[in-house]
């Protein structure tokens, strides 16, 4: 067998799973189709973690509550930054004032749950901004915020370091099974191994018989409006706003003083629809405080992990679910006990549970910055002016291990281009320092995969000058 577990799919989920096995004798690759890890998750996410609070417990909040535990660690040892702000959420009506009660009184005598129910003054005091216009909510001490981009860089990093192949630009076209294991076919190479671990959407391959994803009742459409850090509401908390009809409007800090909103519906709303309807908790946007907008599908399937056939070496992941963030942790301590059930493996010695440091110039002291610009005088050229990226933090992350090789993945590693400017300034001249570091043309440079060229070609080619 070429490996022992082939992980497909290259996202929060593959990558927690590929950390948590690589701590393991075990041979495993990672086979992505594009061209750097957790590529969508940076632009549209509410960067929530959840607290797995429910009326009933299933398994998508018992992992919710394990990840949600499991986070600080995590988050430490990967130097990504975690807030544990809480989160107030609001009833808008009496039916869901006793939804509230109902959650409330699931989990309030549960071990790790810090959950209480406020009234008008209460909820005042925490947020004076939302000016006494609810009657009750319900207050979770444990919900954080995290920014998913990170916790997926980290998870990748350390796997890559102890040893896990990942295969970028690598489509799977199809998985078979053979005797003892399974022959995973993809546009480039075709792989024999005991055990396929499937976090894609994929559900037409020869030996997938799970269960599809989820039915249409089941989805719903998150609309998120991302507001720059010159927008401010005022909350220090996750705000949920609910209400009888199963409207859902959130308000969330993020770790970069940024906010997004979110607001579920049955439809994709226009953007001027999803500004009126946020307005209700965020207020006053005007149209300089935009980042962005985005529309994506969730699906609130309960079976997360399906391993109906882990006996054949075979376990699917369904990613569709809002909280997975929150999650990863959990699910992929859930599979490595799969895992370790059926395949027998031991402890790495050597394996090296740390992340490479890296240094945020804008967030460090002066002196500080005097002496990383002595060691490496490229922390002293800034690039994004807006946001005081320099280069030394740009050649970091491309050098870096699983280091960026698009403009997307420099801009997600760093932060470069997603200032005020949006990258008018700076955006020339990352693309001029990927091509150097990569010895790359810079007509090869792409933006964020194989058809987006940044530069389609020149112009005229001249046989001398
Ligand atoms: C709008 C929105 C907001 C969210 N907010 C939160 C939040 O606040 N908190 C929270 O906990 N969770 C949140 N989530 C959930 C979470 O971000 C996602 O569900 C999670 O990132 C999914 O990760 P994944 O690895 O399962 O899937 P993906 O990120 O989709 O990863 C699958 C990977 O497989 C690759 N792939 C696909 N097909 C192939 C193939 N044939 N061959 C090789 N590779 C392939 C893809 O390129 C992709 O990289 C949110 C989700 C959405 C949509």
């Amino acid at each position: 067998m070429d490996y022992d577990v082939l992980i497909l799919g290259g996202g929060l989920v593959g990558c927690s799973i590929a950390y948590e096995l690589s701590k393991y004798n075990l041979n495993i690759a990672l086979i992505e189709k594009d061209y750097d890890i957790a590529d969508d998750i940076s632009i549209i996410n509410t960067e929530i973690v959840y607290a797995g609070l429910e009326i009933k417990d299933n398994e998508a909040t018992l992992l919710q509550h394990k990840g949600n535990q499991l986070m600080d660690e995590l988050a430490n040892k990967f130097n990504v930054p975690f807030k544990r702000c809480g989160s107030i959420i609001l009833a808008e009506d009496k039916e869901t004032e006793d939804k509230l009660k109902s959650i409330y009184e699931n989990n309030k005598d549960k071990e790790g749950y810090n959950v209480k129910l406020i009234n008008r003054d209460e909820i005042s005091k925490l947020e004076p901004e939302l000016r006494g216009l609810y009657n009750s909510a319900l207050y979770c001490e444990d919900i954080g915020v995290i920014s998913p981009c990170e916790l997926a860089l980290g998870y990748g990093e350390v796997a890559f370091q102890n040893n896990v192949n990942f295969k970028l630009e690598e489509e799977v076209i199809d998985i078979e099974n053979i005797a003892k294991g399974f022959r995973v076919v993809t546009n480039k190479n075709r792989f024999t191994c005991k055990i396929v671990i499937n976090t894609t959407p994929g559900e037409n391959y020869s030996m997938d018989f799970s269960q599809p994803c989820c039915d249409n009742t089941e989805k719903e459409y998150a609309n998120i409006i991302s507001l720059n850090k010159y927008y401010n509401n005022g909350y220090k908390r996750v705000i949920f706003s609910l209400n009888k009809d199963g409207d859902k409007i959130i308000s969330c800090p993020t770790n970069k003083d940024e906010t997004i909103g979110l607001i579920c519906s049955n439809d994709n709303l226009k953007n001027h629809l999803v500004i009126e309807k946020v307005s209700k908790l965020i207020p006053d946007i005007k149209a300089n405080y935009i980042n962005s907008f985005f529309t994506s599908e969730f699906c609130k399937n309960d079976i997360i992990i399906d391993d109906s056939q882990i006996k054949d070496g075979y376990v699917k992941i369904r990613g569709k679910h809002p909280a997975i963030v929150t999650m990863t942790p959990a699910i992929a301590e859930k599979v490595r006990d799969n895992i370790l059930g059926i395949l027998k493996c031991k402890p790495k010695k050597e394996f090296l549970d740390k992340r490479r440091e890296y240094y945020k110039f804008n967030e460090m002291s002066n002196e500080e910055r005097n002496e990383i610009i002595r060691l490496n005088n490229r922390y002293g050229k800034i690039v994004c002016s807006c946001e005081r990226i320099t280069e030394g933090e740009i050649v970091d992350a491309i050098r870096r291990p699983l280091g960026a090789r698009t403009i997307e993945g420099i801009k997600r590693r760093t932060g470069v281009c997603f200032g005020r400017c949006q990258g008018s300034q700076c955006f020339n001249e990352v693309v001029s320092i990927l091509a150097r570091e990569t010895n790359k043309s810079i007509n090869d440079i792409v933006k964020d995969s194989k058809n987006s060229k940044i530069i389609l070609k020149r112009i005229k080619e001249f046989d001398e000058m």
